[in-house]
C-alpha cells in the first residue's frame, strides 16, 4: 500500500493497522496482532472445572501479551479490545443461556474507574450471539480488598458473601463473564449467589485464563 493511502486508512480506522496489543503500527495479521504479539498469544483448550459452575471456557492463556491487554482494557478505557478478546472465546455448542452476567465490580470502585471491563466483554459476546446482557442479576454488596497477594483459600474466604443475586434469576439459565480467571474464586461466588438464588443452569467464562503450575 503506497504511504499516503495507509496514512488515510489510519486516520479513518486507526485500530485496524495498529497492533491491537502493543498499539505499534505495524503489519498485522487477520487478528490484528503484529508478529511479536502474535507469537506471545496461545489460547486455552482444556480450562479446569469451576466450582458451582455447569461449565467453564476461556479464551486465551494469560501471558506477558495478554496481560498488557487486559490492563488496557481495565484501566486504559481501549474498548475496541473487548471484542479482540471476544473472538477468541470459544462456548461449547452445548451451552444454553438466556442471559449473559458480567461479573459486577462494587458502586465504589465502579464510580472510581468510570466502567466494569467485564461488562465490555459481556456487550461484546452480546453483539456476537445476540443473548441479552442483564446485569442487574447481581451485584457485589461488599467492595473486597484486592485479592492479587491472596493464595487460593485466601481467596474464597475473601469473596465469601459479597455478591448478591436478584430473586429474578430464579430458573433462569445464565453465563457469567470475567476477564482474567486466576484461582477461579470470583465467578465461583457469582455462581454460588446465583445458584443460591434459583438459577437453572450457570456457565461460566473468562477472556483468559492463568495457567497453573500443578
Ligand atoms: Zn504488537
Amino acid at each position: 500500500m503506497n504511504g499516503l493511502l495507509e496514512a488515510f486508512l489510519s486516520l479513518l480506522y486507526p485500530e485496524n493497522v495498529a497492533c491491537c496489543i502493543c498499539g505499534e503500527e505495524a503489519c498485522v495479521n487477520e487478528e490484528r496482532l503484529c508478529a511479536s504479539c502474535a507469537a506471545g498469544i496461545r489460547r486455552c483448550t482444556l480450562p479446569p472445572a469451576l466450582r458451582f459452575a455447569d461449565g467453564f471456557a476461556a479464551g486465551l492463556i494469560y501471558s506477558e501479551e495478554t496481560a498488557i491487554a487486559v490492563h488496557r482494557l481495565k484501566y486504559g478505557n481501549a474498548r475496541y479490545l473487548a471484542p479482540f478478546f471476544i473472538s477468541f472465546l470459544e462456548l461449547p455448542a452445548d451451552w444454553t443461556f438466556e442471559a449473559i452476567i458480567p461479573v459486577p465490580l462494587h458502586k465504589r470502585r465502579l464510580r472510581r474507574r468510570g466502567y466494569n471491563q467485564s461488562a465490555l466483554l459481556a456487550e461484546a459476546l452480546s453483539e456476537r450471539i445476540g443473548v441479552p446482557v442483564r446485569e442487574e442479576l447481581i451485584r457485589r454488596t461488599r467492595n473486597t480488598k484486592t485479592q492479587t497477594s491472596l493464595n487460593a483459600r485466601r481467596r474464597a474466604r475473601n469473596l465469601r458473601g459479597a455478591f448478591a443475586a436478584s430473586p429474578e434469576a430464579k430458573g433462569m439459565r445464565l453465563l457469567l463473564i470475567d476477564d482474567v480467571r486466576t484461582t477461579g474464586a470470583t465467578l465461583s461466588e457469582c455462581a454460588r449467589a446465583l445458584r443460591e438464588a434459583g438459577a437453572a443452569a450457570v456457565y461460566a467464562c473468562a477472556a483468559c485464563e492463568r495457567e497453573r503450575s500443578d
